[in-house]
């Protein structure tokens, strides 16, 4: 059955009665792009801040109807709130009430909520968001196979790829099946070299030009956090678009992130965008578990000799400067690339090989990383001394 169009679902949106109970949720301009493909739909609505938790019933209302029409398999509708005009700052993310564990996942329960605003995932430890202050760094070479190294240690793992510029998991994963349906509507995540993968490039074809809006991004990835049937995992790691404008923005802020890992080409350039990456995430209060430098020194496929092309030392002379971990250096490498053209990160292709323990070592940072921040957010135990 044909998916409708646009233009069917906000006719269909139309008939909703706005949050005060006058107008209609389109004439007041309340739905953001509507995003629709293959049986899909999704959008979000904006509403004020402070009311976004007793609005859920509009969101589900809204949900329900699309969900209604004929051709429609799957429906993903958030509340946003936005920044009124001249409000300045965002407001501040609400951090989970208690840090999410590394370890045994927690167990599925706790009310998943469809804005993703708040609250740890149900039965997922530790979301990690890979980050980069600009695109061809190497950020999502790096998320998977950090993702994988954390596999190989005996972590349950899943990959988001958030990449809307650029979905590349799919591909670095050698996947290319589609994810399917469940009974229960949500999306059951594929599966390659152990670990769970759930990709934006799933969601939107990858031909068609598409552009996104911050609330639209926020509105898919929250959803696929939440609305996709994850095993009980450790670690998610998220692949997040490059940079350091509002949609990463609001993505940090809206995800809830245990802690974000900035990658980094030598050169000095990249570095001030690591920095801006570095900054982004301390303003939302997101831990940074440290800094990876990527594409460090070029071995020579032939004879294996190291080139330091651009100069060394500089992400960790950086990350020393910024207090913030190092977490290693990743060498340039043809192999890198070759296997993930073809589908296999290294880390589980070459797993002996010294790029590949390059990829664990950073793995064992991050973990560190992780448990540092949640030890630093636990709260601090009340010292009574007893007569
Ligand atoms: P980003 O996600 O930052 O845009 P990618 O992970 O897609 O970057 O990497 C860009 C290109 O560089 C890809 O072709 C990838 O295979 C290659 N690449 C990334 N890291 C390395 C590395 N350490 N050695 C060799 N090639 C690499």
């Amino acid at each position: 059955m044909a998916t409708p169009t646009k233009e069917a679902v906000r006719e269909r949106l139309a008939t909703i009665e706005g949050p005060d109970g006058s107008g209609d949720l389109i004439s007041l301009g309340l739905v953001s792009d509507i995003y629709v493909s293959d049986g899909r739909v999704a959008f979000s609505i904006t509403v004020p801040a402070d009311r976004a938790h007793t609005l859920e019933p509009l969101r589900k209302r809204a949900e329900e109807t699309v969900k209604a029409m004929s051709g429609v398999e799957r429906v993903m509708v958030a509340l946003t709130a936005e920044r009124a005009p001249g409000q300045g700052q965002p407001a501040q993310p609400q951090r989970p009430a208690q840090p999410p564990n590394r370890g045994p996942a927690q167990a599925p329960g706790g009310g998943g909520q469809s804005s993703g605003r708040s609250g740890p995932v149900p039965g997922i430890g530790a979301v990690i968001a890979v980050a980069s202050g600009k695109g061809g760094v190497g950020k999502s070479t790096t998320a998977v196979n950090l993702a994988c190294a954390l596999a190989r240690k005996g972590l349950s793992v899943g990959v988001l790829d958030a990449d809307i510029y650029g979905p590349s998991m799919p591909r670095l994963l050698g996947i290319t099946s589609k994810p399917q349906t469940l009974e229960d509507k949500r999306i059951k995540p594929l599966e390659a070299h152990g670990i769970e993968v759930m990709s934006i490039g799933f969601l939107v074809d990858p031909e068609a030009p598409m552009i996104w809006r911050g609330p639209m991004v926020v509105s898919a990835l929250t959803q696929m956090l939440r609305d996709v049937a994850w095993g009980n995992l450790d670690v998610l790691v998220v692949d997040m678009p490059p940079g350091t404008g509002d949609t990463q923005l609001t993505l940090a802020q809206n995800v809830p992130l245990a802690g974000a890992v900035i990658v980094s080409t030598p050169q000095d350039l990249a570095l001030i965008d690591a920095r801006k990456g570095l900054a982004m995430f301390e303003k939302v209060d997101v831990p940074i578990l440290g800094i990876i430098e990527n594409m460090s020194h070029f071995i020579c496929p032939h004879c294996g000799e190291r080139s330091d092309v651009f100069g060394t030392g500089g992400a960790r002379t950086e990350a020393e400067r910024l207090h913030a971990r190092f977490l290693g250096e990743i060498p340039l490498h043809m192999s890198i690339r070759e296997r993930s053209d073809a589908g296999t990160p290294i880390v589980i292709a070459e797993p002996d090989s010294p790029q590949a323990q390059a990829f664990m070592a950073v793995a064992d940072g991050v973990l560190e990383g992780l448990d540092q921040a949640q030890a630093a957010a636990r709260p601090q135990p009340r010292i009574v001394v007893e007569d």
